[in-house]
């Protein structure tokens, strides 16, 4: 065996009494033992359940102790955990399940409909007795079948991405790559024994287990899960476990600085609050920035394990909204539309090489080819890095806005807009037009008790932008629309608007 596969092990050895994870809804909490015990047991119980190398198990639950405990399992023993998106109609699981071709699924008992409407029999209830002796008696499925044990580059963790630009993809991470993005990121950060997070993106999702969760794990400090994000509880929270760094949605960071606990707490403890998966509104850097907190951004995607970039806080202030220099081991460059490599300054597809990366797209070697060649990822976004080696996200090429010839980059004006003291939240999108391709289209939802019309709004962007990115129609909304990640939903707002004008 290899490290890659068996690194949980070695670091329960190496601080077996440390407190490893918490549930945060009911307290319970396991030491890096006793983790390490249940993932014994559940290994051997998958083997009795007949589950092999290489097979799928899917998971249906909320954030909970069960994806560690179910993770390290399957790397133990060599299947795949595929954690599901429950947050799914039962028609888009049952795609996702019919998908992956799983052999068992657990589920959590608060699930137990959705999980009946999508599996006809291969399931285990979280709740039920085998599940729980899995994790206390040691007599299932001892040595009596050959066990193959698994290697560095054979699947471990299957991830469905955000789905933000389309169905989603089922990405296939291998033993070394959820290691080197763990082991990247606890050097580039700096993580140790001492940090302390607290889990509030979903487990299903790259940004709940990959990007945090696990690299705390392999620092040996601990890791508080939690259920839901009531940005209430979660100041109280991060201040009651003496949380060291945690990594949010933008959106979440948006409702945590209004709520009036912020303003009265110190987040003493704290190192870092790290934002990621979506561009991040410059508003919330200035409401970090005031209380003197460290505030970053960080820039990933399920394909890459996902961790990608290292920014000092104190550079994050000095340039705010950079993700920073290419963390360890991974190598990223700019590329211009003709293949070659995009000087400083200049705009290109952000592309990405190293250890950290997925294998494949599961079922799926069209995408693969298309976004994977000679061993660097297209990301399909779009980039740019100043003279001192930081990168900027510019936002991703399906966004990027064609009008009257001109390329609009939408997040250039949602920073702009953002930080009009009427606006809470902007979408820029390009709505199809018969004179001009696309018309720059703003969707904004106004602040509790705030006031602004389109033309005062459009009146602001025109003295700061180029008048060609000034939305030329501004649509208020109460809200936007989110993804199942807590994403801005542009598809669903694009097919909404469509036909407008
Ligand atoms: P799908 O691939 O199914 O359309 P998705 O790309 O949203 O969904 P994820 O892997 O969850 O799936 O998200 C990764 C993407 O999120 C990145 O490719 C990028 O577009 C966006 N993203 C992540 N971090 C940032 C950031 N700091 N700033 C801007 N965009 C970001
Ligand atoms: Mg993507």
């Amino acid at each position: 065996n290899s490290w890659e596969t068996e690194w949980f092990e070695w670091r329960s050895r190496m601080t077996p009494d440390k407190t490893a994870v918490v549930d945060g809804y009911s307290g319970l909490s396991w030491s890096y033992r006793q983790l390490q015990e249940r993932t014994e047991h559940l290994a051997a119980a998958l083997r009795q359940w007949g589950i092999s190398k290489g097979d799928r198990v899917a998971l249906l639950a909320p954030n909970g102790l069960c994806y560690f405990e179910l993770l390290f399992a399957c790397a133990r023993m060599g299947a795949v955990l595929v954690p599901l998106n429950w947050r799914l109609s039962g028609v888009e699981l049952g795609y996702i399940l019919d998908d992956c071709a799983y052999r068992l699924l657990f589920y959590h008992e608060e699930l137990e409909a959705l999980a009946q409407s999508v599996d006809p029999g291969r399931r285990i209830s979280l709740q039920s007795d085998s599940y729980a002796n899995a994790g206390t008696e040691g007599s299932v499925g001892t040595g009596e079948q050959t066990v193959q044990a698994p290697e560095a580059k054979d699947p471990l963790l299957m991830i469905y991405t955000g789905g933000t630009t389309g169905k989603p993809k089922g990405v296939v991470l291998s033993h070394l790559s959820v290691y080197a993005n763990a082991s990247n990121t606890v050097i580039s950060w700096g993580l140790t024994d001492r940090d302390v997070t607290v889990t509030y993106l979903p487990m299903f999702h790259t940004g709940g287990i990959n990007a945090l969760s696990l690299p705390v794990l392999l620092a040996g400090g601990t890791v508080v899960v939690e259920r839901e994000f009531k940005p209430e509880r979660a100041v109280m929270l991060l201040e009651l476990m003496q949380c060291s760094v945690v990594l949010m949605v933008p959106t979440m960071y948006h409702l945590l600085v209004q709520t009036q606990s912020y303003r009265e707490a110190s987040f003493r403890h704290m190192r870092a609050f790290i934002s990621g998966g979506a561009p991040c509104p410059l508003t919330i850097y200035d409401a970090f920035a005031a209380k003197g907190l460290p505030f970053k951004e960080g820039y990933g995607m399920t394909e890459a394990g996902p961790n990608n970039f290292y920014i000092d806080p104190a550079d994050a202030l000095r340039k705010r909204g950079s993700v920073g220099r290419p963390m360890i081991c991974n190598r990223i460059r700019i590329m211009r539309e003709n293949g070659t490599q995009a000087a400083a300054g200049e705009v290109g597809e952000i592309q990405i090489s190293g250890q950290h990366l997925f294998e494949a797209y599961w079922n799926n070697p069209k995408a693969t080819a298309e976004a994977c060649r000679e061993g660097w990822f297209c990301t399909g976004d779009l980039g740019r890095y100043d003279d001192e080696g930081f990168y900027y996200i510019v936002g991703r090429k399906k966004e990027m806005i064609i009008t009257g010839g001109e390329n609009v980059y939408p997040l250039e004006v949602e920073h702009l807009l953002q930080q009009h003291p009427a606006v809470a939240e902007a979408a820029v999108i390009g709505l199809p037009h018969a004179k001009w391709g696309e018309l720059v289209t703003a969707v904004i939802a106004l602040r509790d008790g705030s006031h602004a019309t389109s033309e005062e709004l459009q009146a602001y962007c025109a003295s700061r932008i180029g008048k060609y990115k000034v939305p030329k129609k501004i649509l208020f909304v109460e809200t936007l629309p989110k993804t199942p990640v807590g994403k801005i939903d542009k598809n669903g707002l694009v097919s909404a608007f469509s036909g407008l004008w």
